[in-house]
């Protein structure tokens, strides 16, 4: 018979690991349901309610001077009206000690003078890099990552600043931008992944995926948060914040896709578009907010307004008569958590609505309990948690070296005559406006919110006429911006040059402040590429930009032309790169370059779209087309191939090319695979992206690619709005090879 004995251990020791036994331990959920059953309204819809740093500081912390907080405001935040959450920064980043002090200030309080110690979830802006903190390491704006093709990369500088913000104890990340870009007007163009939805959800979902992995402490390093859902990046007049007009179909095949992919990811908050949708501002629209965003995407994180959005639906939408009538339209409407951001109208008025009966508190519940999940998913509640700091090291070196690489990798050879790369020209001439613009090759959310302040940025960056000048010793002349105000001097000066390096930049803005009337180039920057190039030297432009400026008057012009996009820290080095040689350029456009204002259309635009005045097929002639960029080798592509006869078995598609590196440099290019619908119920787009893979290939290297596509990349919108695959014939395109198949 097999017996066994107990072990002896003291009496109490022994009742207590019993109990342990016997007792079933909460689960997360219980534990968070006990802790919901002792809060008081009070205390629940604090929670709802989000401050900026500016409501509890007592200074502001300008260039130069410190940040201090107001001891007494943060006090009642904290202790008194329960805040859940806190944001941002006061007008600029901080150091590293300045987080810890604060974020320590922000803890102490929770800990000996809340009733319940919540902790409070601090949401930033950390959009390439964590641009709020000095010392991190700053990566290229998303439209020049989408441009690596890289989608490890676009992971690793998202797990690199989720670490660097959870490090200082930051712990709420209000990034990525999931929206897609399909107007160039827009001033946020730059924040996104690009035109593209497909490419847009891939590189947004391995961003969430990245940034909520789970860190030095065991825990994701910092809740995601996928905005701006839903439909804010195509308004109609181009404009931030103004009215889109977006039918549920296009909503459903270029806007979901993004937020249905980073959600399968795992996303833990998503932000809520400010503007309005089909005439409802879309913090008041309970159809997309629940009914979508719930009931059939079924997300369970936390809805956040964005800023002082429940206050614009009286001011600036006038859906809401009264501040109180905004509060219940968009509690109403699903959001758990109001940016409020200054003071506590907003808890105030929900307290009230609750009181009146016409918000349930089960409403409150149900939000209180989505804001308590994600603290406990990322570990706030666990006090034995290692401390966040624990073994990042902010700013190493092989950080930066992921954001130099990303730099390389984002720049895109638009044209090139044969003039680059240069190799042993005796004299250069560098000009233009971002020569020595370190804002320029940032962009906006740059230590300050419009990235404009250079006394803002760290000291010892590297401008692109000191890289030139380094690199160039004793062969290079600069030709001081403004003297294009003396044509004849520039035109001497680019005259005794072998070639002239002229470098435009876009002063950087965001949201409203980024509002523009054109997309054309400013007449100064165009006056000085015309005007050097009158001297006859050949001209290389460098364009740094938030948008895609339209550059058709200057383009002639050139002989060369490098799109930089806003690289960051590392731009003027990976431009160098570029023009020297010491970089075989590789990135390509992740959206349709246009060449008019007038004709802002997408790639995937209907067939309609190509027809011109003459009634052929060449309305659709933009300056570079999707996916362009050229490199210092040549890659051919041959043998496309695709197998449909699993189709009818399991769904798949087998598609196969064979891509070489026909040219003499080692290069790096990326296979672009474009599905196209023949005839279908709804207007077919004359092609949609469904998969892409980016390799690097040796001279005569040569690699067999393979995808499988499934219904699904072959499937649309149909005219019910679910999706549906309708048999017939269907093409396949990789660069510009083309194979036919139909399906029975
Ligand atoms: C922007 C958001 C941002 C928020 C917090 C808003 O103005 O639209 O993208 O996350 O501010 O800074």
């Amino acid at each position: 018979m097999k017996t066994f004995s107990i072990p002896r251990l003291p009496p109490c020791l022994l009742i207590l690991l019993l109990a342990w036994v016997v007792v079933p331990q909460p689960t997360a959920g219980q534990d968070l349901e006990a802790l919901l059953s002792r809060m008081t309204l009070q205390e629940k819809v604090g929670q709802m309610t989000q401050l900026t740093l500016q409501a509890v500081s007592a200074t502001t912390g300008k260039p130069g001077t410190s940040h201090v907080l107001n001891h007494d405001a943060l006090r009642e935040a904290i202790a008194e009206r329960h805040i859940g959450s806190l944001l941002n920064v006061y007008d600029m980043a901080r150091t590293e000690a300045e987080w810890h002090s604060l974020m320590a200030h922000i803890d102490d309080i929770t800990q000996t003078e809340s009733r319940l110690r919540i902790p409070v979830l601090y949401g930033i802006d950390a959009v390439h890099g964590n641009n709020y903190l000095m010392e991190a390491t700053i990566f290229p704006q998303n439209i020049g990552m989408a441009a690596t093709w890289n989608t490890d990369l676009v992971a690793q500088a998202s797990r690199i600043t989720a670490q660097e913000t959870r490090a200082v104890g930051l712990n709420w990340n209000f990034s990525p931008v999931l929206d897609v870009a399909r107007t160039p007007l827009w001033s946020r163009f730059f924040e996104t992944f690009g035109e593209d939805p497909y490419a847009t959800a891939v590189f947004g979902s391995a961003a969430v995926r990245a940034m909520q992995e789970p860190g030095p402490t065991g825990y994701p390093a910092v809740a995601a948060t996928g905005k701006h859902f839903l439909g804010y990046s195509m308004p109609l007049s181009g404009k931030d914040r103004t009215p889109a007009w977006i039918p549920e179909r296009m909503l459903r095949d270029i806007f979901l896709p993004p937020f249905q992919a980073a959600m399968d990811a795992g996303l833990m908050t998503v932000m809520i578009n400010s503007a309005e949708m089909n005439g409802i501002p879309v913090h008041a629209d309970k159809y997309v907010l629940t009914d979508l965003l719930r009931g059939e995407l079924g997300f369970e994180g936390i809805a956040v307004t964005d800023w002082e959005d429940v206050g614009k639906l009286v001011e600036l939408h006038r859906v809401a008569a009264t501040y109180k009538e905004a509060v219940y339209q968009s509690v109403d409407a699903g959001i758990d958590m109001a940016m409020v951001p200054y003071d506590y109208e907003f808890t105030d008025a929900l307290i009230e609505l609750v009181r009146e009966g016409r918000i349930p508190e089960s409403r409150i519940d149900e939000s209180v309990m989505r804001i308590l999940q994600v603290k406990k998913k990322l570990g706030l509640f666990d006090a034995a948690a290692p401390p966040p700091t624990a073994r990042v090291d902010i700013g190493s070196e092989a950080s930066h070296g992921a954001s130099l690489q990303a730099a390389r990798e984002s720049m895109t050879l638009l044209k090139n005559t044969g003039i680059l790369p240069l190799e042993g020209v005796p004299s250069v001439l560098a000009a233009g406006p971002a020569l020595g613009n370190i804002p320029m090759m940032y962009g906006s959310w740059s230590y300050t919110w419009q990235g404009t302040d250079p006394a803002a940025y760290p000291k010892g960056i590297q401008t692109l006429g000191e890289e030139l000048a380094d690199r160039m010793e004793g062969h290079l002349t600069t030709a001081p911006w403004g003297s294009f105000h003396e044509p004849d001097r520039l035109r001497a000066m680019a005259y005794a040059a072998d070639v002239a390096i002229v470098a435009l930049g876009e002063v950087p803005s965001v949201e409203k402040p980024g509002d523009i009337e054109s997309l054309r180039l400013p007449d100064d920057q165009i006056a000085l590429v015309r005007d050097v190039a009158e001297s006859g030297t050949p001209v290389v432009v460098v364009l740094f930009q938030n948008r895609p400026r339209i550059i058709r008057e200057i383009e002639p012009y050139a002989d060369a032309i490098v799109l930089a996009y806003l690289p960051g820290p590392y731009g003027a080095e990976a431009v160098a790169d570029v023009l020297d040689g010491t970089v075989n350029p590789g990135g390509h456009l992740p959206f349709t370059y246009p060449r008019f204002s007038g004709s802002l259309v997408p790639y995937d635009h209907k067939p309609s779209e190509t027809s011109d005045i003459l009634y052929g097929t060449g309305a659709f002639r933009p300056q570079y087309p999707f996916g362009h960029g050229l490199s210092y080798t040549e890659f051919t592509y041959s043998d496309l191939t695709v197998d449909a006869t699993q189709f009818d078995r399991d769904g798949t598609l087998l598609v196969e090319v064979t891509l070489q590196n026909t040219g003499d440099r080692p290069g790096r290019d990326v296979a672009h695979v474009y599905v196209q619908d023949h005839v279908a119920s709804v207007t077919p787009a004359v092609r949609r992206l469904r998969a892409f893979t980016t390799v690097n290939l040796d001279p005569a290297e040569e690699v067999r690619l393979r995808w499988m596509l499934s219904r699904k990349d072959l499937s649309f919108i149909g005219r019910d709005m679910t999706s549906v695959l309708e048999p017939g014939v269907f093409s396949i395109h990789v660069d510009t090879l083309t194979q036919t198949f139909e399906l029975p």
